[in-house]
């Protein structure tokens, strides 16, 4: 037994194998518009939605007046705005807020596992609260999880997109506000869980709280990062905690 009460997990690319999850979404959406599925096209979209996300991170999304509330709307205009940019401009907005739905509905129905999530899961839900702690929206953690089998080991479920200041992975304001939303406030007895160094292991820098990195491809850890501990496979938590 580890000092750790509450785990804080990411979700994609942790739990869930979300490039798989996004390449069967992203051929819907090129379909819907005629095209067909290449690598290439794939590649393009992964790498803009990627950077699409940093860039809004940092503030560089612009929002017109008229999108900026209420919050679903707010989300949906950015979420939507990236197609707009795949397509280069070539789309309507309208038809760009058609294609996020689409796009939306097909990332729900393909779930692919990461190996061992399962297995993991249910050994850690017996000995500690189990949060999910995303960045992705919050209509699609539930049936994600569901159809891995693994809804049931989970107590709590946090989205960025919850939060009242609009606030992401890694910011301080995140792990603030998921903390008040658990009512749980000892950062000692916290670990944060996750595949991105930039997200989860920052976060948990940014926030004092303990951070474990999935390094399922092996590579080099950045100098800058300091994961508490770091796992190459899932179920080597099962032996740590
Ligand atoms: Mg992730």
């Amino acid at each position: 037994m580890s000092k750790y009460e509450v785990i804080l997990f990411d979700l994609d690319d942790t739990l869930i194998d979300n490039a798989e999850n996004v390449r069967y979404a992203y051929t819907k959406m090129v379909e819907s518009v005629g095209e067909h599925y290449t690598e290439e096209g794939f590649k393009k979209w992964y790498d803009l939605d990627k950077k699409f996300w940093i860039d809004f991170h940092n503030k560089k999304i612009f929002v017109p007046k008229e999108f900026q509330t209420p919050q679903e709307l707010f989300v949906q205009y950015v979420r939507s705005l990236r197609f707009q940019m795949y397509f280069e401009g070539k789309i309507s907005l309208e038809k760009a807020f058609e294609i996020n739905e689409l796009f939306l509905a097909s990332l729900n129905e393909i779930v692919v596992p990461i190996e061992g999530a399962y297995e993991t899961l249910k050994y850690l839900h017996d000995k500690y609260k189990l949060v999910i702690a995303t960045n992705g929206p919050t209509v699609a953690v539930e049936s994600k999880l569901g159809k891995i089998g693994c809804l049931d080991f989970i107590d709590s479920i946090f989205s960025a997109d919850m939060t009242k200041q609009t606030v992401t992975k890694p910011s301080k304001e995140y792990f603030e506000e998921l903390k008040n939303y658990l009512n749980f406030y000892d950062n000692n007895k916290m670990l944060i869980i996750g595949d991105s160094l930039r997200s989860e292991v920052q976060g948990g820098m940014n926030s004092g709280i303990d951070s474990c990195w999935l390094n399922r491809n092996n590579e080099e850890l950045p100098e800058q990062y300091k994961p508490t501990m770091v796992i190459n496979n899932l179920k080597q938590l099962t032996k740590k905690l």
